[in-house]
Formats: structure tokens, C-alpha cells, sequence
């Protein structure tokens, strides 16, 4: 008899742990896709949006369409997972599974950070991206501010690329526009090391982007467009581009399957929670790293991890037992808006320290992250 697959999430892991699962396994198992969402986002092109490059419909398909490769989609949002009786309750109606893989992503809360909601233009969705392009197109001349809320939060590089795009995009309109990024980090993209984090800071200085690491932010002044940090030190903007605050999503707390850190506790190499058969993935889970931080939160990780998934659960359910091991390997592109991209890339899970290397911007890397994209919008659909 066929088994039936549960995958919570149509992002970047479930995407892809349902596309690689409908190849491997026969028609006689089930594999249900759930997602409150119709469509699937391609974030890291949200940036592009942002910069006018983009029209938001381009980034986007339907995840109806994952029908036609007989992956049943439910439009739905969860609002339950009963783990001990294996069942998923959603606002559809509930269903029991043999197999359940977690990919709901980090749920990101403007309201979390107060003034937030009321003050700054939200880059990390869709509307707030749009917003932003709109906006750019009339701003002459004063400072925008980059402000990262709180750690952790998803794609350690896109407030960089951001801001490096802004630049480049007011550079070119000859705009007399000071861009400011503002981040409780130490130094950007933190677990990939000391040499690419000074390499990111010596981009932003070049391109006369200033960077104030170690602020947390305590509120937003809207009313005299000022933010305040906890040492009590102000900051002053006119236009402000904000990373809300990121956290699980609220259908998983208090579930067994948590980790001290609040985040889902996963096998680092098989992505298996503590609970037989379910397992998860991608920025829901938090993985340790000896180094002491977490792996970061970003599609490349759920999109490798999916692989790994995917090949397991389906050796399980023919009965084989050749198991998959994500390895920590993970790469990025960093685009600095002027038709060049960086490209880091390395190993997250060596030891004593993750090893990542950060190759010279180039327009190859910059075409290399449009292909990407492309293949991205039509390989999984
Ligand atoms: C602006 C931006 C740029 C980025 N650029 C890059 C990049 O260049 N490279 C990179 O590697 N990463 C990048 N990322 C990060 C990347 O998008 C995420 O890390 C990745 O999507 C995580 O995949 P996931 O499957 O864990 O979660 P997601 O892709 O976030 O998917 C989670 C899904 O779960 C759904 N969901 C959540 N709760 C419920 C519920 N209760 N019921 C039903 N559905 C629910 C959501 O609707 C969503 O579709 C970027 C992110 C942003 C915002």
C-alpha cells in the first residue's frame, strides 16, 4: 500500500522536497503539499523588484500548477500538527500522514519591533519591495537607513545587497542620497567568517555606505523619523528600509519537536526531528555549528537539505536504506547593482570553523545569479 507524504510549506524546501519526491516514488503514494500562500515568491529577487528590474508577477508561479506532476496542493493554513496521532489540522479540514516534512520557513513580525509597522518600508516581502521601488523613484536627496531589528534573521546578505544596490541605483541617477546599514551583527554575514565579512564592509565603504555594527534597536520614532538603540545612541533617517523581526511560525510553538533556542531540533546531516518520520528543514530548523552560531537562515541550505530529504524519504518508502547526508556545503551571490554580483562560497559545517571563500564581483556572477533565477521558476514548475 502507498504511503501518504505531508509537506507543510510551498517555499524554497517544500518546493522542492515535493518535486524530487513525485519523481522518485510511485503513483500509488500521496504527496500533499500545503501552503497558505497560492503563490510561490522567488525572494532573492525581491531585491530586483525593489530596484525596478523586476515586475513582481515575474518572480512568482502558482503552486496549483504542481498538480499536473500529481502533487495534490492544498491552499490552506495549518493550524494544528498532532503529532501523536499524526495528523494535520488545517483550515481545510485534517488529514493523517506517514511522512511529515516541516518546511515552514521563519515567520518574520513587524510588530514585533515597536514603531516598525508604523515607520519603515518592509524589504523582506513583496509589497514592502514594491513600495520601495515607488518610492526610490521620487527621493532627490537626505539618508536612508538600512535597519536590521534583531537577530536571527533570513538571507545574512540581502541588507547588504540592498543598500550596494541603492547605491548604485542613486549613483547613477546622480542623486545626492548618504545610505546607512544599522545591524546588532558584528560584521555581515558573521558565520561565514571574519575575511568576508571585512571583504562585505570594504564594498559598502567603497561605495560610501556607511556601517554601524553592535546596535539593537529598542524603538522607532516615527514622528521625528528617528530609531533608538538599547545604549541609548539615536540615529536620524528619511526614508527607512527595515528587516522585521524573524521568529517560528506560531503554529509550532510549543511543540515537542523544539530545541532550547525555540527553533526546530533537526539531525544536522539527515534533518530528522525526534519524532519518527518527521523531519524538517530549511529556516524553521536551527543546526549548531561548532563555531558556535547557528547555520544560517537561507534558501541554499533548503534547497540542498530538501535533496536530502527527499532522497531519504523515498528509500524509506521503497524499503531501502541507502540514506543521504547534507554536508554544511552552501553558496551565495552578493549583487552590488552595478552588473556585477560576488559570489561566496564553502563549507558551513568544517571544523574548528565554517571555511568560505569570497570570489571577485563580476558581471559572469551577476548573469550566473539570472540564470539561476530562471531555472529556479522553471524547473520546479
Ligand atoms: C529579500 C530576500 C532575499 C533573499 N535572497 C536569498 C539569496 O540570494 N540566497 C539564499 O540562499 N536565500 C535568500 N533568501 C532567503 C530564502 O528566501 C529563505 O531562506 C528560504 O526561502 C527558506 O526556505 P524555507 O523552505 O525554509 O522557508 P520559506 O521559503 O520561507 O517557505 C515557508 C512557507 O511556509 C508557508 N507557511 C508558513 N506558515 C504556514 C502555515 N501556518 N500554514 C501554511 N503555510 C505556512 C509560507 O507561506 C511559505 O510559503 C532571501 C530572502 C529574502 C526575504
Amino acid at each position: 500500500m502507498g504511503k501518504k507524504i505531508i509537506i507543510l510549506g510551498g517555499g524554497t524546501g517544500g518546493l522542492v522536497v515535493a518535486n524530487r519526491l513525485s519523481k522518485f516514488l510511485s503513483k500509488d503514494n500521496e504527496i500533499v503539499l500545503v501552503d497558505k500562500e497560492k503563490n510561490h515568491i522567488f525572494n532573492p529577487s525581491l531585491l530586483w523588484v525593489m530596484a525596478g528590474w523586476r515586475n513582481q508577477q515575474k518572480i512568482q508561479k502558482p503552486l496549483s500548477i504542481l498538480q499536473r506532476k500529481g502533487i495534490k496542493f492544498i491552499n490552506a493554513e495549518v493550524s494544528k500538527i498532532d503529532f501523536e496521532n499524526r495528523k494535520v489540522v488545517t483550515t481545510e479540514g485534517e488529514s493523517d500522514f506517514d511522512y511529515l516534512v516541516i518546511s515552514l520557513g521563519a515567520s518574520t513580525f513587524p510588530d514585533r519591533a515597536n514603531g516598525f509597522e508604523e515607520a519603515a518600508y518592509n524589504l523582506y516581502d513583496l509589497s514592502g519591495a514594491v513600495k520601495i521601488r515607488e518610492a526610490i523613484k521620487n527621493f532627490e536627496r537626505g539618508r536612508i537607513v538600512i535597519l536590521i531589528s534583531s537577530k536571527p534573521f533570513k538571507c545574512p546578505a540581502a541588507p547588504y545587497e540592498a543598500a550596494l544596490i541603492l547605491s548604485a541605483y542613486f549613483k547613477k541617477k546622480r542623486r545626492d542620497v548618504e545610505i546607512k546599514v544599522v545591524t546588532p551583527e558584528l560584521l555581515p554575514m558573521g558565520v561565514a567568517g571574519k575575511e568576508v565579512g571585512n571583504m562585505v564592509v570594504s564594498l559598502l565603504q567603497s561605495r560610501g555606505v556607511t556601517f554601524l555594527p553592535q546596535h539593537q534597536m529598542d524603538r522607532i520614532d516615527p514622528s521625528k523619523r528617528e530609531i533608538h538603540f538599547q545604549d541609548k545612541e539615536k540615529v536620524s533617517y528619511d526614508f527607512l528600509i527595515g528587516i522585521p523581526s524573524h521568529g517560528l511560525p506560531p503554529v509550532l510553538s510549543g511543540s515537542p519537536i523544539l530545541g532550547k533556542n525555540g527553533w526546530v531540533k533537526v539531525n544536522m546531516r539527515t534533518l530528522e526531528t525526534d519524532i519518527e518520520n518527521v523531519l524538517a528543514l530549511g529556516d524553521v530548523t536551527t543546526i549548531p555549528l561548532v563555531v558556535g552560531k547557528p547555520l544560517p537562515k537561507a534558501g541554499v541550505f533548503a534547497h540542498l537539505q530538501a535533496d536530502i530529504v527527499a532522497h531519504n524519504i523515498a528509500e524509506s518508502v521503497k524499503g531501502a536504506s541507502s540514506k543521504k547526508e547534507f554536508n554544511g556545503n552552501g553558496y551565495c551571490f552578493i549583487e552590488l547593482g552595478d552588473g556585477r554580483a560576488g559570489y561566496a562560497s564553502g563549507n558551513f559545517y568544517a571544523e574548528p570553523s565554517p571555511v568560505v571563500k569570497l570570489k571577485k564581483p563580476s558581471r559572469f556572477r551577476h548573469w550566473e545569479k539570472v540564470l539561476f533565477e530562471k531555472w529556479w521558476l522553471w524547473k520546479w514548475f
